[in-house]
């Protein structure tokens, strides 16, 4: 494994992390010798795209026409008056199949296409970035190669059913524990093989530089809207608290990226089996330092959430970097909180979020209800996701 050390890093909030990709301690490039220089390639068009006013119109464009954005930003009545705060949602959940990946990965494709690339591929855990990525192939003309385990495509078979549809070709992994830690070992391990004609679409902020920095770019649409429609919904302009649940944190760092320059308190959500930062330890894992939970011997843990997208053992670098320098702060929920918080949402606002998305809305329920935030204090929260995925584990568990 080789580290390209470059110059130092950025100190701003929430900026560009510069060449090395560090936030802090954690991130960096860590991959064989063999990506180092597709990293670079990928830097290197990101850095000019996203400076490229064409490439944002287009880019802009397509999530307009193809992904339903701007997404709303819905007042929560119902809730807020049983709750005694003023809530907010970020409704990701009416983004094109379903949540905010598509945002990433419409991002991606089109640079892949910058690129001269023919191929995106990717790694999936549930499924849901792997149907966004097949989505964004089959917009754009690509071909599409999913790496799935083998145990998460018999959890998900819907979800690969879905995938296969859109025309990609999905590919078992049946190494190791045969879920998403291992479907991303083999996409790395398969990018080295077809770098020429193949982007590699990463789907959170983890990973080798660029694709933290990159990711969480691609996801900030979330928080520039929310800033906006903040502006027009509140006196105040900026709410008081900034929710989002934290996987490997790209819904939480795009939302965080429109008001980490505010006086917003920014809270991240970790599922409570796979809470990276409430438990884990720093190491190196998928090219990049951070937290990961790991057992006594430091051997990387299995995450266990009822939320198949909070099932990752790692946690992005850059809020790995927010968390210890204090401007966000990261709290868990168990699964046990999980379920009340879609029932509660769905009955009083008539929305059906994500598994993911509930551990946000549970926080809120506990934090108000315990006095922990301040009467009438509003509160942004991103729905990442809608529930529709989730019903059979809704059923199984009432
Ligand atoms: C994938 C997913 C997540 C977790 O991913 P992040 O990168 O942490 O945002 C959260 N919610 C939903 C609905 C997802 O599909």
């Amino acid at each position: 494994m080789t580290e390209i050390a470059l110059p130092a890093p950025a100190a701003s909030v929430m900026s560009d992390p510069g060449s090395p990709g560090r936030f802090g301690d954690h991130g960096g490039r860590y991959v064989p010798e063999s990506l180092i220089p597709a990293c670079a390639a990928v830097e290197e068009a990101f850095r000019d795209a996203w400076a490229d006013p064409r490439f944002r119109r287009d880019l802009d464009r397509l999530l307009a026409v193809h992904a339903g954005r701007p997404t709303a930003l819905t007042p929560a009545w119902r809730l807020s008056a049983e709750l005694g705060v003023n809530v907010l949602l970020k409704r990701e959940d009416l983004a094109h199949t379903g949540s905010h990946k598509i945002n990433n990965v419409l991002g991606q494709a089109l640079l892949a296409r910058r690129m001269g690339k023919t191929r995106l591929l990717a790694e999936t855990g549930a499924g849901s970035h792997g149907v966004a990525t097949a989505t964004a192939a089959a917009l754009l003309g690509l071909s599409a190669t999913v790496f799935m385990g083998e145990v998460d495509m018999e959890r998900q078979a819907l979800n690969v059913y879905r995938m296969r549809m859109l025309g990609a070709e999905v590919i078992p992994v049946t190494g190791g524990t045969r879920t998403l830690k291992d479907a991303t070992s083999e996409a790395m391990r398969q990018w080295v093989t077809c770098v020429d004609e193949a982007h590699y679409c990463l789907g959170s902020v983890m990973g080798p530089h660029p694709y933290p920095w990159m990711v969480r770019e691609f996801q900030r649409v979330i928080g520039d809207e929310a800033r906006r429609q903040c502006a027009a919904e509140l006196t105040t302009g900026i709410p008081d608290y900034v929710v989002a649940c934290v996987g490997g944190g790209s819904n939480a760092a795009g939302t965080f990226a429109g008001f980490a320059d505010t006086g917003a308190q920014l809270i991240g959500v970790e599922a409570e089996g796979g809470a990276a930062i409430a438990f884990g330890q720093v190491g190196v894992l998928h090219g990049f330092r951070s937290y990961l939970v790991q057992d006594e011997n430091g051997q990387v843990a299995e995450a266990h959430s009822i939320a198949p997208g909070l099932d990752y053992p790692g946690v992005g670098p850059e809020h790995a970097h927010l968390n210890d320098t204090g401007r966000a702060r990261y709290v868990t929920v168990g699964d046990a909180e999980v379920i009340p918080a879609v029932r509660r949402l769905a009955r009083t606002e008539g929305i059906l979020p994500a598994l993911e998305s509930a551990h946000a809305i549970a926080w809120v329920i506990r934090a108000a209800e315990s006095g922990e935030l301040p009467p009438w204090s509003t509160v942004l929260v991103t729905l990442s996701g809608r529930g529709d995925k989730d019903v059979a584990t809704l059923m199984a568990a009432s």
